[in-house]
């Protein structure tokens, strides 16, 4: 399958139309933001981490019952993947305190839940994706309360099969953000993209974190910091 006309460039990847219609070329790029958008900068190799673990991660999580959008890995950097609208929702899952919730709760990182908490923001750039809960979606729209439900389901699920996975790894499954497509016919696939640019990954025995904190936060080692993980995952596939 070939790129056409490109359809979008978002900050992360630039998506391409194909000839076929339903299918669409995704192309991952060394850009990275943070902030929505006010810190800018690039980190060399992210494109290829990023596209090559989010292909791996959405076919294993295929095997354990959770439909993606993957269609077929073309190269480093481009996948072709089912054409889907997307769910203007970014659904997160936490199982231990980092980042924004810590941040609004004012409690420190590292607290782990007893049970993984879910919520979800509205994807708008203007509006600085707020948080917003089921009630809010469905007054406005962004999904109905069936589709509301199977993304839950499956974005718990995701965070089983991951988290489970991540620690035969030797790595905490912190927190990630997972997106939602609606196929032609309606059906709801994982979308988007699972990376460290998405999931906070702590190393189990020394907590150091191995994803995009480490460029948020000016932390340093952040291209090596990508690397590690990849290294973790495609050794242990
Ligand atoms: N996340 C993301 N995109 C966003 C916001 C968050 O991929 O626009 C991921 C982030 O990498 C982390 C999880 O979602 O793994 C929870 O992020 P949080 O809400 O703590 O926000 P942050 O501290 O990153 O602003």
């Amino acid at each position: 399958m070939e790129k056409k006309e490109q359809l979008y460039e978002g900050k992360a990847k630039k998506v391409f139309a194909t000839e076929d219609a339903a299918c669409c070329i995704v192309s991952y790029k060394d850009d990275a933001t943070a902030f929505n958008g006010e810190k800018r900068g690039t980190i060399a190799g992210k494109g290829v981490v990023n596209n090559r673990m989010t292909n791996l991660m959405m076919q294993l999580l295929e095997k354990q019952g959770v439909p993606t959008h993957f269609v077929e890995e073309l190269s480093e950097r481009d996948t072709v993947v089912k054409k889907v609208s997307i769910v203007p929702l970014e659904v997160i899952i936490r199982n231990v305190s980092a980042g924004s919730f810590a941040k609004r709760y004012g409690v420190e990182e590292g607290i782990v839940f007893d049970e993984p908490t879910i919520e979800f923001s509205y994807k708008n750039d203007a509006l600085g994706d707020p948080l917003i809960n089921s009630y809010h979606a469905l007054a406005l729209k962004l999904a109905s309360k069936e589709e509301i439900e199977t993304i839950k389901k499956y974005a718990f699920k995701v965070n089983e099969v991951l988290k489970e996975y991540f620690l035969q790894l030797g790595v905490k499954l912190i927190d990630f953000k997972l997106e939602f497509g609606r196929l032609a016919d309606g059906t709801i696939v994982l979308a988007d993209e699972i990376s460290p640019d998405t999931c906070r990954f702590w190393d189990a025995k020394t907590n150091e974190k191995l994803d995009k904190d480490r460029f948020r936060r000016d932390m340093g080692g952040v291209e090596a910091a990508y690397q590690e993980i990849f290294k973790r995952v495609t050794e242990a596939k």
